[in-house]
């Protein structure tokens, strides 16, 4: 069997953000490999842990994925203050041989944003509104290959390592089943440490804020990653129950002072995006073209959360401005000028120190994740559409007796998609809304 059915029907997903199925980006020829190792969020652990203890794997995987996509070369680009990663790793590259290269990112924020980390290692930088093969680049990360390693061997993606980190007792990295809760991942860290708290599902810049009212009925998706407790009146929970009107509202605060824009990673590399002009262009009644560069956001957060003296929202504003462009169906139009990246770039590169500091985290900052544990759930919630793309079609009945890696979910005929599997052994105990739950109590 060849290595991109092995992935597709190993239900391997980009491990670090939406869930690209990686049986598609497989398909591709490029000219480099680049393994996304940044994990520039900060607090975050989960890929500094897999590099130092599956290095192999993660070798393996991106060899694999080299030889499938033709590249020239690969390159693992990873902060080169992640010392004892970049020395596991060098050892088993030194031991195999392998043609990979270890680039070493400047320590800053956001050195993983996939743009930013193609132009680091290669000095080109990826068109507005392109993907990084426009540049001869196919970029995944850690876990994704590790599981591509795994595929290989026949084994489906049933488990995530998470970070849990924050108010918990424990924080450390977990490894647990798809479709655990996530009140299942607070427990495994030794629970939380205050009554009143709110999660970061994710890193602090781009997570989504769960609050402990939501937490019920929410379940470990393949992208998962981190989750970390804060005080339910910390700084960046307040920040994100801020509504439509009022982000609008605060708005008008905006002094035109354009340090979003000159903050922007994406305009440093030479695109089009001009958030403090997207501030003044919010008040329009009807977005058109003319503001079709909100579509290049990333939503990296570095306008609004570092940048900006005024403390209000151009990220939101662009989130705003760029889901009604999509409603109307406009998608962003280069009018191929050439693309050059400004010269002052390496002077708005944010130090995390910093960051962290202005993101009220100091707190939780010096937690080391070194404790592990392997979690054993007894119930879990496998829903069928975590990924880009159709959502998975059960393939089990309500009463099936089904074993680890077993599928559950296929993926539509003809559709982008990703299969699913039952990540504990167990007894199907209900088919609905979207979901396969498995209970390991029925069996
Ligand atoms: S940094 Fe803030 S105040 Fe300055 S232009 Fe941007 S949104 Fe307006
Ligand atoms: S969130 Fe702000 S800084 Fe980041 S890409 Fe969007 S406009 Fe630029």
């Amino acid at each position: 069997m060849d290595l991109i059915t092995q992935v597709q029907n190993s239900g391997v997903v980009g491990a670090g953000g939406a869930g690209f199925p990686t049986h598609v980006k497989l398909g591709a020829q490029a000219e480099y490999l680049i393994i996304n190792a940044a994990e520039c969020e900060p607090l975050l652990q989960t890929d500094q842990y897999l590099m130092r203890e599956r290095a192999a794997e993660l070798v393996g995987g991106v060899l694999l994925t080299k030889a499938q996509v033709q590249a020239e070369k690969a390159v693992i680009a990873v902060k080169g203050k992640y010392g004892d990663a970049i020395a596991a790793m060098r050892a088993v590259i030194e031991e195999q041989q392998a043609e990979i290269e270890i680039f070493e990112l400047q320590n800053f924020y956001p050195a993983g944003d996939e743009q930013m980390t193609v132009y680091e290692v290669t000095g080109r930088s990826v068109p507005p509104g392109g993907i990084p093969l426009n540049v001869g680049c196919v970029v995944s990360n850690v876990a994704t290959m590790i599981n591509v390693f795994e595929a290989s061997e026949g084994t489906a993606v049933t488990h995530k390592y998470v970070s849990v980190l924050g108010e918990v007792n424990n924080p450390r990295v977990i490894r647990i089943p798809v479709g655990a809760a996530l009140s299942e991942c607070l427990v495994a860290a030794g629970g939380t440490t205050i009554e009143d708290f709110a999660i970061i599902r994710g890193g602090p810049m781009m997570g989504k804020v769960v609050r402990k009212d939501e937490l019920e009925g929410l379940y470990l998706k393949k992208t998962d990653g981190a989750l970390i407790v804060l005080p339910a009146d910390h700084y960046l929970v307040q920040r994100s129950e801020l509504t439509e009107e009022q982000i609008l509202n605060r708005a008008r605060k905006c002094i035109q002072c354009r340090q979003c824009t000159d903050g922007c990673p994406r305009n440093q590399i030479g695109h089009d995006l001009n958030p403090h002009k997207m501030m003044r262009a919010v008040m329009m009644d009807e977005v058109d073209e003319s503001v079709q560069e909100a579509l290049l956001c990333c939503a990296c957060g570095v306008c609004e959360m570092y940048s900006c003296p005024m403390g209000i929202d151009p990220r939101q504003v662009n989130i705003i401005i760029a889901n009604k462009l999509r409603a109307k169906g406009i998608r962003y139009q280069h009018d191929g000028s050439e693309i050059i990246a400004r010269e002052g770039r390496e002077y708005t590169k944010i130090p995390p120190a910093r960051l962290i500091a202005r993101l009220q985290l100091d707190k939780w900052d010096h937690q080391h994740l070194d404790s592990f544990v392997d979690v054993q759930s007894t119930t879990v919630r496998l829903l069928m559409s975590q990924h880009i793309g159709a959502p998975s079609i059960p393939a089990v009945a309500v009463g099936d007796a089904v074993t680890v890696g077993q599928v559950v979910g296929t993926i539509p005929e003809g559709a982008l998609g990703s299969t699913i599997h039952a990540s504990i052994n167990g007894t199907v105990t209900a088919v609905e809304n979207g979901y396969v739950e498995i209970s390991t109590q029925l069996s």
